[in-house]
């Protein structure tokens, strides 16, 4: 309770009035004592013995009866002199040794002062001294001879005394009512800052326990209105804050709730913060689970520190076959205000149908592919037969090599599809993944294509920048990726072009970068480039012998490997193709 600002400006007030009366007593007291004392020795010379006093007492001691006569003037002077009960005057003997007269009805033994010595020498003696218990005034009264008698005036201080005692009961008595004064004062002025105070004292913990309804009344324009004024409108912008965040998470929730894709999201130690009802009816995880325990329910090979370093805009993809539902679960890491690991969202989609509907396709396809070999293979002996009887070169011979061309062209089209179809089939397990050195691998490929580049009249050139010595991955898949970009570059590049292809290490990733400066690809081309039998230029594609699988096939032996595949072009002006691929198991 003192330790209340209230108490606090009580206190203040208090001494500050307690420091007042003391100084103020102390001055007065000082000044009247100072007075008293100064006054006694000037009011005696100056009123009292005046020169016309002084030839009296003279007269006096020359008659018959001094000391009757003396007594008699200092009767009549007593007046002037003040002389009363706290102030005597005495007649003494030249050597002040006898009282031959006083004003006072019991004399005093008067023994010798200063002021006594000098009377006795034959001058006035009016020394003051403060510290002493009296005052006192010694007049000599002379003739021709010396000193006859002394008039010796003492002061007891009593009345000084007694001034002093009734002006210091009324100092108390000021001091008293001063004190009940200030803290009554103290107590209204503090009030009057402390009430709107405790009042946002008040708001500010209803503020904190989510109350926002109640406002403070502002009653006065000063400073704690002002405080007051800005801490209403500080309550009432939160309030609307918080309204905002509200309805915006009311928003994503409903929209998270309504999802068919499972949605789960980890903190960086691996904490689930949020998941739908879609996640836990896709995958029967329970609210809480860590990252840990989510990831071996789907049987997923992945840890959190993978994830974490990893690129924030990579995604990694993995799918997982929970009884007889298959799930493609996506793995983003995200970054938090502080571009710091945030933690990861994983998105679960539920694809059964999808993948049975794409293996019945891919298993059609297979099959169609096998069946189309032996005929194409027919095909292609009975014109080599016909062509080989043929003794020279008629209309006919002509029809039939066209027949054997496009037998040709079939089979490698047959050959692509089966190489796709198996790659759809066997997946991940049928890569053969062991550590080589990338760079080597490219150049290799660079070097055996460079012939018939330069048949074409082009140039060919190979850099490696960095160290891809530890690439792990499959070798042959690797090679066949570079050949079909490397051999896209050489097909659509004109006479004259020249083709670059770089190998460079950048932090955990391998990157193979073929540059070329030929015909380019249409804008509107590119994001389909990837898909199986697209041709921009379908008669330059057959031409120079495409058949429109090579990109297909080299996204997906990218992807299996983890990486991905990007295609810069301009038409008419080159294609760059970018190939990505961690270095690392991921
Ligand atoms: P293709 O066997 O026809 O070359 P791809 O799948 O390898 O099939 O390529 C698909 C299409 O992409 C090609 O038909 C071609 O039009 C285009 N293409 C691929 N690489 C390049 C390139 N380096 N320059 C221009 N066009 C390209």
């Amino acid at each position: 309770m003192f330790k209340s600002i209230q108490w606090k400006i009580i206190t203040i007030f208090l001494l500050l009035t307690l420091l007042v009366m003391i100084v103020v007593g102390t001055f007065l007291l000082q000044n009247i004592s100072a007075y008293y004392h100064d006054d006694f020795a000037t009011t005696l010379s100056a009123q009292a013995f005046t020169p016309l006093l002084r030839s009296e007492l003279e007269a006096a001691a020359r008659s018959d009866d001094p000391v009757g006569e003396i007594t008699e003037i200092m009767n009549i002077y007593s007046i002037r002199m003040m002389i009363d009960s706290y102030r005597n005057y005495y007649v003494l003997s030249r050597d002040a040794a006898r009282v031959l007269s006083s004003s006072d009805p019991e004399p005093i033994d008067v023994s010798i002062t200063p002021n006594l010595i000098s009377a006795m020498d034959g001058n006035v003696g009016s020394q003051i001294d403060r510290s002493a218990s009296y005052m006192d005034y010694a007049y000599p009264i002379t003739d021709r001879d010396g000193v006859r008698y002394i008039v010796y005036i003492v002061d007891s201080k009593d009345e000084l005394y007694d001034i002093i005692r009734n002006i210091f009961i009324n100092i108390l008595w000021a001091l008293v009512f001063g004190l009940l004064i200030s803290a009554f004062l103290g107590l209204i002025l503090s009030r009057t800052i402390i009430m709107p105070i405790s009042n946002l004292q008040i708001r500010a913990e209803q503020l904190s326990e989510g109350e926002f309804g109640h406002r403070i009344e502002v009653k006065s324009r000063d400073e704690i209105g002002r405080l007051t004024m800005a801490f209403n409108d500080m309550a009432s912008r939160i309030d609307r804050s918080l309204s905002d965040i509200s309805a915006e998470k009311n928003k994503v929730e409903a929209i998270l709730s309504q999802m068919t894709d499972g949605i789960v999201a980890f903190d960086q130690t691996g904490e689930m913060i949020h998941s739908n009802s879609a996640a836990k009816e896709l995958s029967g995880i329970e609210d809480g689970i860590t990252f840990t325990q989510f990831a071996s329910a789907l049987k997923v090979d992945l840890t959190l520190e993978q994830l974490n370093y990893l690129d924030r805009n990579r995604v990694v993809e993995r799918q997982s076959e929970i009884g007889s539902r298959i799930i493609r679960v996506l793995f983003a890491p995200y970054a938090d205000e502080a571009e710091k690991n945030g933690g990861t969202v994983v998105v679960m989609q539920d694809i059964t149908e999808q993948t049975k509907l794409d293996m019945a396709r891919r298993e059609f396809v297979a099959n169609v592919s096998h069946e189309l070999r032996t005929p194409i293979t027919t095909i292609k002996s009975y014109a080599e037969t016909i062509l080989d009887m043929a003794a020279e070169d008629t209309p006919e011979t002509n029809f039939i090599r066209v027949i054997e061309q496009e037998a040709d062209r079939m089979t490698r089209i047959v050959t692509d599809l089966l190489t796709l179809s198996k790659l759809d089939n066997s997946a991940k397990a049928a890569i053969d993944k062991k550590v080589f050195n990338l760079s080597d691998l490219v150049g290799s490929v660079v070097e055996k294509l460079k012939i018939n580049a330069n048949n074409l009249g082009l140039t060919i050139s190979f850099k490696k920048e960095g160290d891809t010595s530890s690439f792990f991955g499959d070798k042959d898949r690797m090679e066949q990726v570079i050949t079909n970009i490397v051999s896209n570059a050489v097909k659509y590049t004109p006479s004259g072009g020249s083709v670059e292809v770089v190998c460079s290490a950048k932090y955990t990733e391998a990157v193979v970068r073929v540059t070329d400066n030929g015909i380019g690809i249409p804008e509107k081309d590119l994001p389909r480039i990837f898909e199986r039998f697209y041709r921009v230029d379908k008669a330059r594609s057959r031409e120079s012998g495409g058949t429109g699988l090579g990109l297909a096939i080299a996204k997906e032996l990218v992807e299996m490997h983890g990486g991905r595949i990007d295609i810069r072009s301009r038409e008419g002006k080159g294609t760059s193709v970018i190939i990505s691929l961690p270095m690392v198991n991921v």
